[in-house]
């Protein structure tokens, strides 16, 4: 098995240009250009960027939903479109994502029931008790009560209904999570609640994320390794407290001058 749950090589990803647009040529957007990485099993790496840095572009080509213009990508040591050869299935077995806005990302003419239902039955083949267990065990982990199951997504908040995607993410027992600005819609008092559930899950099971945020409070909270995105370009990566302590980019440096002070730390730091 390689060190490696996820290995970038130069990967980019061009939008539009072929094309032409009533007419004119459609201008190219270079939103991922040339970025490599990795990540060791149980890491978390986070991906710090300002809006349309190209963090959602690389979140999306790891997890399935876009396709490279040109670029390795290795799952597991593996090439990607080897287990995307093996079908849906294969692949969310292995990569899951979760995204910003938890309430959208869940159907909301669904229970949870069928939105849990879903992966379970689909990704994993289980039969009908198996589902109703892994139903409770999920729910479980998110800290929700069993009486979520009956419910539509609008009932919840949106601190809970992110615990409802994770749960969701995590159903398929995939080892790398895609987190996309998973907590920026919330509330900062429910940000300090579900990173430290994602952390605990992350300890437990033995998960190894890719985490997204502009925030970088946010970000260093939860990271092992932080990596700074620029125009779609990395400009700067390291351990999460030296490249907070000591930023070798002027890219780096003004993020850090015009974040807020940082507010959230992690469990061992005194406040
Ligand atoms: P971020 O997540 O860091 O805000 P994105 O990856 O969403 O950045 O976007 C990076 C750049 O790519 C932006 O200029 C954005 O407008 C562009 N982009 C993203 N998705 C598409 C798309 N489907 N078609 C055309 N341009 C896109
Ligand atoms: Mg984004």
């Amino acid at each position: 098995m390689s060190r490696h749950a996820v290995e970038i090589t130069d990967l980019t990803k061009t939008f539009g240009g072929r094309r032409k647009l009533f007419g004119r040529q459609a201008s190219e957007v270079r939103a991922v250009r040339g970025i490599s990485l990795a990540l060791e099993r149980g890491e978390t790496l986070g991906i710090v960027g300002e809006s349309g840095s190209g963090k959602s572009t690389l979140a999306r080509m790891l997890a399935g939903l876009e396709r490279p213009s040109s670029g390795i990508m290795l799952i597991d040591g593996k090439p990607w479109e080897q287990l995307a050869a093996k079908g849906a299935s294969a692949f969310g077995r292995t990569i899951q994502y979760v995204f910003q806005d938890p309430v959208a990302s869940l159907n909301p003419r669904k229970t949870i029931d069928e939105i849990l239902d879903v992966p379970l039955r689909l990704l994993c083949g289980y039969d009908h008790t198996r589902r109703a267990s892994r139903k409770k065990e999920l729910l479980d982990a998110v800290q929700m009560p069993l009486g979520t199951l009956e419910r539509f997504p609008h009932e919840f908040s949106g601190g809970q209904a992110q615990r409802i995607a994770i749960a969701r993410a995590l159903a398929a027992e995939a080892s790398i999570l895609i987190l996309d600005e998973p907590v920026s819609a919330l509330d900062v008092s429910v940000q300090a609640q579900v990173l430290l559930l994602l952390q605990q899950l992350r300890d437990d099971l033995g998960l190894t994320y890719l985490f997204i945020s502009h925030d970088l409070a946010v970000v260093e909270s939860i990271s092992d390794r932080v990596a700074v995105m620029y125009l779609g370009e990395i400009v700067e990566a390291g351990p999460a407290a030296r490249l907070f302590a000591e930023p070798q980019h002027d890219y780096t440096r003004t993020l850090i001058a015009s974040a807020p002070r940082l507010a959230i730390r992690k469990p061992h730091e005194p406040a």
